[in-house]
């Protein structure tokens, strides 16, 4: 197969379409990975809150449950309601944790087991605290105390061990959220020690004296967690989340919870011995609100994340639609590239070359219209119409020369004054005639005659009249010589009749056939003049070498015989024979003259 520039255009564009999307492809199919790894992070996200929510809310339960435990008699009825009010958000909250986690199939059989420990620790915690709390001040034990509070704290470890449960899961299944899940913990666990940090210092006042020794240790371990946790936070959350709504809540939580409340606490638990403590109802109330801040921080810390999480699944997103629609739209330029090139450049050219074909052809006819074409194109097609005018012009020269030739051969060949052939066109035609064919020499017949006493014609009426009796014979004698036969004016008032296939009594009948239109030719110049000539004839039989001069040196002795003879006649031997001679009475040479003259007449030309 010949190369052709155009399959090779047909095999780039494949190719490059092929590579356009499978690159597409890849890049389409590993921006769908990160955009469903991140939208399962999202919502991984999303549960992990619900659970972190959940273990907020069973720690803060502890703070109204601590000021029912401590309060004043006259405010029990208040601080119940509080705690009611609290359970049922607790409750709410851990509805929407079970709620979040039942939806991820992969993770919700892992954590039933911890849901149901939570379930029976928070039960046991609210039936200690409601029993301290239903007794009047005076007779609530404090040992109790301790225990209901203890108890909440495994109901918080409960809900906590199921955070970090799920937030390994989530780690194990989206390592790119390990920081926000770590951060999430670190800021949950701070909420979670500084409430216990609080919770120490309730169980110190519900001891009352010697209170202060037994939890003083665990507070200041406590303590000393709470300060750690919060410089980790501070650090890595500001390191991560940086200039933003969180690093204003690290200070306002420095602020308010470990500049006051911290510091009041600890002020708290190191005093027991002194006298105007106040009731762990009070102490809860100052505490709590110094916490909101480390609650704050927490939630900010959870929107962050969220927030980054749903933005990469976002961008994502963005991403797979850009990878796809520049996909599409190199594909689509590819293919209207493919498609200029088709129509403005290798169909154009194939019409080209189909026209420069035909121009080759020699077929010039303007071609169809073509449409549209790029300038390139239109210029070549332009330059083939000029090419086309070009030939066509060279073709109309040709034509002329062709034609001018001919003109000038014919001149060549005639006789200028009858039209007859001219001796030169004649002895072509003899050479022609006389030539073999098929092997064997043909029969010719030759007539040659001449003018009786045309001296005279030109001396009684003059040249140019003897040229009228000239031009007159060739017309009226022209008629009956057969068109295979010649008919040429061999000089001055001579004339010679060649004839193919003639026998010698053919070519005697033509003569004399010939001899007797001219005697009856009127010539309008000179109405009473009769012309007549004297008649050679020779014939060279079929198969014979007779030479062209040879043949008409015949014709012209028996042509000087029959001047000799008495002139208008027909001579056909070279002895003045009565039996062919025209004049002779006998009725056989007339028979023989018309029987011979019938058959070839009959043959090969007509008399009109
Ligand atoms: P004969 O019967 O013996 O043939 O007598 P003739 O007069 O025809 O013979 P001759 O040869 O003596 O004369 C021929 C004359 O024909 C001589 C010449 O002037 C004349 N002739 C030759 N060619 C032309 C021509 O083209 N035009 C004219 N008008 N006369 C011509
Ligand atoms: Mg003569
Ligand atoms: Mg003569």
């Amino acid at each position: 197969m010949k190369f052709r520039v155009q399959h090779l255009q047909w095999l780039g564009g494949i190719v490059a379409a092929v590579a356009c999307l499978a690159l597409g492809g890849v890049s389409l199919h590993a921006d769908l990975a990160d955009y469903a790894r991140y939208e399962q992070g999202s919502m991984q996200l999303a549960r992990f809150h619900a659970v972190m929510a959940a273990a907020n809310a069973v720690s803060a339960e502890r703070g109204p449950a601590n000021s029912a435990m401590g309060g004043l008699d006259s405010d029990a009825a208040a601080l119940a309601a509080s705690l009611q009010v609290k359970r049922q958000d607790t409750d709410r909250r851990i509805v929407e944790m079970e709620l979040a986690v039942a939806r991820d199939p992969a993770t919700a059989g892992n954590l039933q087991r911890h849901l149901r420990e939570m379930h029976e620790r928070l039960a046991a915690g609210r039936r200690l605290v409601d029993e301290i709390a239903e007794r009047p001040a005076a007779a609530r034990v404090s040992r109790n105390v301790t225990r209901a509070i203890e108890q909440m704290f495994t109901a918080a470890d409960s809900v906590l061990a199921l955070r970090d449960r799920l937030g390994q899961e989530i780690i194990r299944l989206n390592p790119q959220m390990s920081t926000e899940i770590i951060l999430n913990v670190t800021a949950g666990t701070l909420r979670e020690e500084a409430g216990r940090l609080g919770s120490y210092v309730v169980m110190m006042l519900a001891a009352g004296e010697g209170g202060s020794a037994q939890f003083l240790p665990r507070f200041d371990q406590t303590l000393v967690r709470v300060t750690e946790l919060r410089r980790i936070l501070a650090d890595y959350a500001d390191a991560f989340f940086p200039n933003g709504p969180i690093e204003a809540k690290v200070a306002e939580m420095d602020r308010r919870y470990f500049d006051i409340s911290v510091p009041h606490a600890r002020v708290v638990a190191g005093s027991m011995v002194l006298p105007g403590s106040p009731t762990a109802d009070t102490f809860t109330r100052n505490y709590v609100p110094g916490m909101r801040p480390v609650e704050e921080l927490r939630e900010l810390i959870a929107a962050a994340s969220q927030a980054r999480m749903d933005g990469m699944r976002d961008h994502a997103f963005r991403l797979v639609v850009l990878s796809g629609l520049l996909t599409g739209i190199v594909i689509l330029v590819l293919a209207m590239v493919g498609m200029i090139f088709r129509n403005g450049l290798f169909r154009p050219l194939i019409i080209v070359r189909e026209q420069i074909a035909a121009i080759a052809r020699g077929n010039l006819a303007e071609p169809g219209p073509v449409g549209r074409v790029s300038g390139e194109i239109a210029d070549m097609f332009r330059e083939l119409d000029i090419l086309r005018d070009q030939q066509r012009q060279r073709h109309r020269l040709e034509q002329d020369q062709r034609h001018m030739a001919e003109q000038l051969r014919r001149l060549s060949e005639t006789d200028m004054l009858t039209g007859l052939l001219n001796r030169r066109a004649l002895n072509d035609a003899a050479m022609q005639a006389l030539a073999p064919a098929g092997g064997r020499a043909r029969e010719i017949g030759l007539i040659l005659f001449d003018i009786d006493h045309f001296k005279a014609i030109n001396d009684t009426f003059g040249h140019a009249t003897g040229d009228d009796v000239l031009r007159r014979i060739a017309s009226s004698l022209a008629p009956f010589v057969p068109a295979s036969g010649a008919f040429a004016r061999y000089g001055g008032e001579e004339f010679i009749v060649l004839l193919e296939d003639a026998s010698l009594a053919e070519a005697f009948a033509l003569s004399e056939a010939l001899r007797r239109q001219l005697e009856e030719t009127v010539i309008e110049q000179a109405p009473s003049l009769t012309v007549t000539g004297s008649f050679g004839v020779a014939v060279r039989p079929a198969g014979s070498a007779t030479r062209w001069e040879e043949l008409v040196a015949t014709a012209d002795r028996r042509l000087y015989l029959a001047k000799q003879s008495g002139r208008n006649r027909v001579c056909a031997a070279d002895a003045a024979s009565p039996s062919l001679a025209p004049d002779a009475d006998g009725p056989a040479a007339g028979r023989i003259a018309d029987k011979a003259m019938r058959t070839y007449a009959a043959r090969s030309f007509s008399i009109s």
